[in-house]
């Protein structure tokens, strides 16, 4: 582990802002979507530490994702939520994870194993699922599930959609429906089973969430050289930015290849607003002002300000980009 860049993960976050999201979740359990490597951070330890704190239910995307996250803490329970293809019948059911089925075909795949399953039926946001109607005789299901299209919205769909749900006529041991903004509209939409993703990891998703759930990814930069760029003298590509005056920058190791957006351009800094980045963000570099911090040099490691709602507000790219986007470049460091 000697990466130039670092990902600093805050383990009690995680916890809190989990236990937040149980809280608000009511009598329903809370469980935790770890998809995409769970969300950037890491799906094996997030599992661990949310297993830790009383989490019990875990849903990644594919089977792929069973086989990287592990093995389940005792206890534990971990969906699959795009279902079984036939590609994947021979890892499903040597697992102890439940496919999501999505659709007739999934369903008769599924039948004849006699196994347990989760059902996801669509309740109008036409994107996974079964419709109320489709037959599910014959399957062991033991979560029902459902997923709100605009949740993060003050939308009728909303209730529409509870509604759609509430009146399914289909046996299971338990119900679901919330994502993170679904927790946030009200125990209503809790039924049994909560399924908050980005809120765990620091995403607000609406405003009952905010002063709420706190920050969990820092990502770390080192200065790879310190310059100074005379008055009149410009930066970087396309040199977009001039200096008005002599001017102490600090080039960083960081740019859009490890998810650091291009759109952070005119708005991004580091270290608290401290550093403002100047010009253009390139592929693996990032220039920022340090001209009130002579003590900063090469080899230093600086944060760079990256809280989720400022900084979507900021780009216009959407909390859950900005945290999947992270790439493969950073260590990723638990503390
Ligand atoms: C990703 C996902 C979630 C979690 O959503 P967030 O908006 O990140 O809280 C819950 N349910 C399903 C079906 C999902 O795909």
């Amino acid at each position: 582990m000697n990466a130039a860049l670092r990902l600093r993960l805050d383990g009690q976050a995680l916890v809190a802002n989990w236990r937040w999201l149980d809280a608000r979740s009511g009598a329903a359990a809370c469980g935790a979507a770890i998809k995409a490597d769970g969300y950037g951070l890491g799906a094996r330890e997030v599992m661990g530490r949310l297993a830790q704190a009383g989490c019990r239910d875990f849903f990644v995307a594919t089977w792929d994702e069973v086989g990287s996250v592990g093995e389940l803490p005792e206890g534990c329970a971990l969906s699959v939520l795009h279902g079984v293809r036939d590609e994947d019948m021979g890892v499903a059911t040597a697992s102890n994870a439940r496919p999501v089925l999505n659709s007739v075909a999934q369903v008769a795949r599924w039948r004849p194993t006699g196994l347990a399953c989760d059902v996801m039926v669509d309740t109008g946001m036409n994107r996974l699922g079964l419709s109320a109607l489709d037959d599910v005789s014959g399957l062991h299901i033991d979560t029902l599930m459902s997923h709100l299209a605009c949740a993060d919205e003050d939308s009728p769909m909303n209730k529409a959609q509870a509604a759609a749900f509430r009146a399914l006529n289909m046996p299971a041991k338990r119900r679901s429906m919330a994502n993170s903004a679904g927790i946030c509209l009200g125990t209503d939409y809790a039924f049994d089973l909560t399924r908050p993703g980005i809120a765990l990891y620091g995403g607000v998703p609406r405003e009952e969430a905010a002063g709420n759930i706190v920050q969990v990814a820092y990502p770390e930069a080192q200065v790879t050289q310190r310059r100074c760029v005379g008055a009149g003298d410009s930066i970087g590509y396309g040199a977009t930015f001039v200096a008005e005056r002599d001017t102490e920058v600090a080039i960083l190791n960081i740019g859009y290849a490890d998810g650091y957006k291009r759109a952070f351009a005119g708005t991004g800094s580091a270290d608290g607003g401290r550093f403002p980045l100047l010009g253009r963000v390139s592929m693996d570099l990032i220039a920022i002002d340090v001209s009130t911090e002579p003590g900063v040099s090469e080899g230093d490691w600086l944060t760079l300000d990256y809280d989720l709602p400022a900084a979507s507000h900021a780009t216009g790219v959407s909390q859950y980009e900005l945290l999947t986007g992270l790439g493969a470049r950073f260590d990723r460091v638990w503390c």
